[in-house]
């Protein structure tokens, strides 16, 4: 049956790109994806497995039940997209301006449902319950992952697993580590109220621009100069806005950016460090200040046992796999909150294109489709081997 269901999935491989390319080209943001809810309800409502919508927001749950007893299993795929205007030019490409599919969450959800479609007609030979986890609103914190649990719908299963297909990853690599695998990820806020002022009469001014640029710098003094050499952190500034004209004195500047931590020992003390370093600097300059610090998505960190089954398994699923064991990344992920309620593993499935690199949530970003089946394959891999456990 195993083999069967692995046969399926490279059978749906049409199925699954012309899904792909149907949900790349109509993206949602998070938290506004009802249109891609309501399309993945319809394709189980199709297969006739049964489903709960609405959960946790726009969260859509799937069980199929095997016909011999087993292990409840979830397989998570997250769904929303990001506020990027897209810059690729295929014909695939999003149709919404200014939103764009551009981390690969379409791909997820297309081999979710590649592998749905793929196991229904053999669901009387499968052992245990599959729940097909489409989670919603991964890109922005809180996230789909939190409500979804605390709807309850997770009480009972087992063991959680998830991919994201990997552009960092040439197709064919499946890669996970057996412990902190993805960055706990955090965002900051902070406006400089200066004086503004005539671009020639500096003295009779505070220059927002010149002390938010101050705090650019030394912000990223405390990953270089605070924190211990051997411990792990990023501190970004990724927005600076502030100014009018070319001969006026700003009299504000709003900086926004993100912090990633595996440790909370860590994280609490750049938060600690970067309350000094604005306060000290804006109270030096005369100015005031607003700081917001908001504590993201913990770090992913993967459970022993399953990341060993990753690593020993996934390359069953397809004779073009290999697995690799790698350091963990600073991005984040909400599947962070799944791993600590349930044993599971998080892993990245390759799916680079070796001549259109970009990375992740940037406007070119595109994933090498080839890479579908992979997700999907290795899914129903990691659920066969947690199954045999
Ligand atoms: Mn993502």
């Amino acid at each position: 049956m195993w083999e069967k269901v692995f046969k399926a999935v490279d059978q749906n491989f049409d199925q699954m790109v012309k899904t792909r390319r149907h949900l790349h080209k109509y993206p949602e943001v998070s938290f506004k994806e009802t249109k891609t809810a309501a399309f993945i309800a319809e394709t189980y409502e199709r297969l006739g497995i049964p489903f709960q919508n609405e959960v946790g927001g726009n969260g859509v749950i799937a069980t199929l039940e095997g016909g011999k007893p087993g292990k409840k299993i979830a397989l998570r795929a997250d769904f929303d997209a990001l506020p990027i205007h897209e810059e690729n030019d295929t014909e695939y490409k999003s149709t919404v301006d200014g939103v764009m599919h551009a981390c690969g969450h379409d791909g997820h959800t297309a081999a979710l449902l590649g592998l749905a479609e793929a196991v229904v007609p053999f669901k009387e030979e499968l052992p245990g319950t599959m729940v097909f986890l489409h989670q919603h609103a991964e890109e922005y914190a809180p996230g789909g992952a939190k409500p979804i649990i605390e709807s309850g719908v997770l009480d009972d299963v087992d063991a959680v697993f998830g991919t994201h297909l990997w552009v960092d990853a040439p197709t064919g690599v499946i890669q996970t580590a057996k412990k902190e695998f993805m960055a706990g990820a955090d965002r900051f806020h902070i406006t400089v109220k200066g004086k503004g002022g005539h671009g020639a009469i500096p003295h009779q001014t505070k220059d927002a621009i010149v002390i938010a640029s101050q705090l650019v710098t030394s912000l990223q003094q405390i990953v270089s100069r605070r924190l211990d050499p051997l411990s792990t952190a990023v501190l970004t500034v990724g927005t600076f806005e502030s100014g009018n004209a070319f001969n006026v004195i700003a009299d504000s500047a709003a900086l926004t950016g993100t912090v990633r931590t595996f440790d909370p020992q860590i994280q609490n003390t750049i938060i600690e460090e970067m309350d000094k370093i604005i306060k000290g600097t804006c109270t030096g300059y005369g100015a005031d200040y607003e700081f917001d610090y908001y504590k993201g998505y913990p770090p992913v960190i993967n459970h022993k046992a399953e990341a060993e089954l990753i690593l020993r398994d996934a390359s069953k699923a397809d004779p073009n796999l290999r697995t690799e064991e790698i350091a963990p990344v600073m991005a984040g992920e909400d599947f962070a909150y799944y791993l600590q309620n349930k044993p599971g593993t998080y892993y990245f499935t390759g799916a680079q294109i070796p001549d259109h690199y970009y990375p992740h949530h940037h406007p070119k970003f595109d994933f090498d489709e080839a890479a579908l089946p992979y997700a999907a394959k290795t899914l129903f891999q990691a659920y066969r081997s947690y199954q045999e456990e």
